[in-house]
């Protein structure tokens, strides 16, 4: 550190990404990134652009309205565009989120590591709840506080999805709820539609997972009106272009395609069932998930597991703290990807005996 770095900076402790190699041949399964190619309009864009024939050329700055983008998210959710920001990732969207509405947030103790390094960085108080032993969020623990309420819905990394009566029980509090729904299209019901009913719900979601676009940093929050003015009032006192024209872009292309969304979801879902099936028919346990990864715990213990993979060029997630540290998270693949995994597990399962 600096001698010049302000005092908070000391005591920070950053958020972790996963590891993002790209060693040929590795099989990546640790970071939740969907296997499948954006789609095909989205590449057709792309192309467009390379080609700097645009109506909005990178010499200009990016609208800072986000009017298209806007328009289209508003019209595929059924909403007012006035209850839709959209930003450079949910993690951009989430951080307004902290600045504007965080003094006191309450999250669960196992979930996205973000709740509370923005806590710190935002000079927050962040209180973090157990889950149940069954790894649930279970709303009723969050009843006695105060304080903004924030969850992933499914919970990140145990794929659990509390369910739309978890969230309204957690709304019924008065409090600020934010339901981050980076993995919401995977099984779980959304909380959108409620965003019509209650003034005190906040939806962040992201293209980053379901859509195949982790590389391109969109996404966006649904809420009530006042809720996306106040977001609005930091990103424009913070980096009113935080979203670059190519992003937009891409992600208005992305919208476009239901078709190609859906089958790739699809995909996705079946091979995790799949998937799951096969791990149990090998002794381990795993967690039901309705995202596009699965928290898992077998015959090998947590870190040796994820070691031995790692040598076998195969990367998945293992986080070691209390009450997870049995288990790892693994990504949902391709078939393929997922196939190569099941082999090598064979092959330590084997080694171990
Ligand atoms: C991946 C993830 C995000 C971040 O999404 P970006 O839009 O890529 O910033 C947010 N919340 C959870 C729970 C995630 O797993």
């Amino acid at each position: 550190m600096s001698r010049f770095a302000k005092k908070f900076l000391e005591n920070m402790e950053p958020y972790t990404p996963g590891e993002q190699s790209d060693v040929p041949g590795l099989v990546k399964l640790n970071t939740n990134e969907n296997p499948y190619p954006p789609a095909p309009g989205v590449r057709r864009a792309m192309a467009y652009w390379g080609t700097f024939r645009t109506q909005k050329p990178l010499n200009r700055y990016p609208d800072p309205s986000c009017g298209p983008l806007i328009k289209t998210l508003a019209s595929y959710y059924n909403v007012e565009e006035n209850m839709v920001a959209v930003g450079n990732g949910s993690d951009e969207i989430l951080a307004f989120a902290y600045m504007a509405f965080g003094e006191k947030v309450i999250c669960p103790k196992i979930s996205y590591g973000f709740y509370p390094v923005f806590g710190e960085m935002f000079s927050g108080e962040v209180r973090e709840i157990p889950l149940t032993k069954d790894f649930r969020i279970d709303p009723d623990d969050y009843a006695d506080d105060e304080g903004t309420i924030i969850v992933a819905n499914p919970n990140a990394p145990t794929g659990r999805d509390m369910g739309i009566e978890g969230i309204e029980k957690l709304l019924s509090y008065g409090r600020l709820v934010i339901v981050d729904e980076a993995y919401g299209d995977m099984g779980s019901e959304s909380a959108v539609p409620l965003t019509g009913g209650y003034d005190n719900l906040l939806v962040v979601r992201t293209f980053s997972k379901g859509r195949s676009l982790a590389g391109m940093r969109v996404g966006y929050a649904i809420g009530h009106r006042e809720l996306i003015e106040d977001i609005n009032r930091i990103k424009f006192s913070f980096n009113p272009y935080s979203l670059d024209s190519v992003a937009m872009n891409a992600a208005v292309e992305s919208v476009k395609d239901e078709k190609y969304f859906r089958e790739t979801l699809d995909k996705i879902v079946r091979t995790r069932q799949w998937f799951a099936g096969e791990m149990e028919a090998l002794g381990f346990e795993v967690l039901p998930s309705a995202a596009n990864f699965v928290m898992t715990s077998g015959p090998v213990p947590g870190r040796e597991y994820f070691e031995k993979l790692r040598e076998r060029n195969i990367l998945i997630r293992y986080f070691d703290k209390d009450p997870i540290r049995d288990y790892v998270r693994i990504t949902i693949g391709t078939e393929d990807e997922m196939k190569k995994l099941l082999e090598a597990t064979k092959e330590i399962l084997n080694e171990s005996r």
